[in-house]
């Protein structure tokens, strides 16, 4: 498959080498604003190949991505001091103004995987933009939140975060809803799970875990600058579930007609992901208190998402 990156920063070369050394694309395609930066992520990535897979991986133009079935859009700029969040915005959905056309242009039957933040309203952005069908404009949305929830529950229950079934809904960002009361270690629930092995979530455990989910990003932004290794295997196991058709589930955020009486809110649930793109959801059933959250949570996202001038 092949695969266009466009953003060659520090998420989207690191998704670019997830994705090769996956061995899941015949071609990546690196594109950015900064043409010798895309061309050094790409020669630096090309050189593990050896290591790994037969993967090609080479920076371009907007015309290289002809044939892409998949484009990754990590592109963005960054806030100037003094910036609010809003006018942060504005700026970014004009970078995807002229993105979005270019990969139209040239690839316009690819599947999009939106990472640049807010990411659940740049996919809204990008799906008002492009006018393509929803399920095929994906924003990674919270798959990362819940790959630390399930990294955070499988140290504390000494179990493989692969077998643990919980999943973070709602916003990327502050308002996310971790799902406890539908959580679940193999086919049992998570909570009598971990009473009965003598590992029971007490309040103490849960706060420390919720903080360890909700503050993760500020944490290592505060230590290394950035987020990027994470996000760049959850971009690639996106991938690896469209080029195998896989129909695994994962908590990606699309443009959702309705979220607990909010209409057309771009948020994550639990949902299937093959060839297509999103095929169908799998609204987990939860508790009343994740219900009032999940609706805070989309409410937040709408207000923010109709406060963009595009
Ligand atoms: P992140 O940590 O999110 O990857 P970076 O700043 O490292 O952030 O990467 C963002 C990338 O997006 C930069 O390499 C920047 O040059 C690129 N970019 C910004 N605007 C555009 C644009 N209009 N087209 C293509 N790439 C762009």
């Amino acid at each position: 498959m092949k695969i266009g990156i466009v953003g060659a920063g520090q998420v989207g070369a690191s998704a670019a080498y997830a994705i090769a050394l996956l061995g899941k694309a015949r071609e990546i395609v690196l594109i950015d604003l900064d043409p010798a930066m895309a061309a050094a992520q790409a020669e630096d990535i090309s050189h593990a190949m050896p290591f790994a897979a037969t993967t090609e991986v080479r920076a371009g133009g907007y015309s290289d991505l002809t044939g892409a079935e998949v484009v990754i859009i990590a592109a963005g700029v960054s806030q100037k001091t003094g910036e609010t969040r809003l006018d942060l915005l504005a700026r970014n959905a004009a970078v995807f103004r002229i993105v979005t056309d270019q990969v139209l242009t040239h690839a316009p039957d690819a599947i999009l995987l939106i990472a640049s933040n807010p990411v659940d309203i740049m996919t809204g952005i990008t799906l008002r933009l492009t006018g393509l069908p929803a399920h095929r404009v994906i924003g990674s949305g919270t798959i990362l939140d819940t790959a630390r929830f399930r990294v955070l529950l499988g140290q504390h229950l000494d179990i493989d975060p692969r077998s643990i079934h919980a999943y973070v809904l709602g916003e990327h960002g502050d308002s996310e809803v971790l799902s406890w009361s539908s959580a679940q270690v193999g086919a049992r629930d998570l909570l009598s799970f971990a009473r009965e092995t003598g590992r029971p979530i007490t309040d103490t455990v849960r706060a420390a875990i919720d903080e360890g989910v909700r503050r993760a990003a500020y944490r290592i932004i505060e230590g290394k600058g950035a987020t990027f290794y994470g996000i760049g295997a959850g971009l690639a196991r996106l991938v690896a579930a469209i080029e195998g058709d896989e129909n695994s589930v994962h908590s990606v955020s699309i443009m959702t007609p309705e979220m607990e009486g909010v209409k057309d809110v771009p948020l994550s649930l639990p949902r299937v992901v093959g060839k297509g793109g999103v095929i169908t959801d799998v609204a987990p059933e939860i508790s009343a208190e994740e219900h009032a959250a999940l609706a805070a949570s989309a409410k937040l996202l709408k207000d923010t998402l109709e406060a963009v001038r595009i």
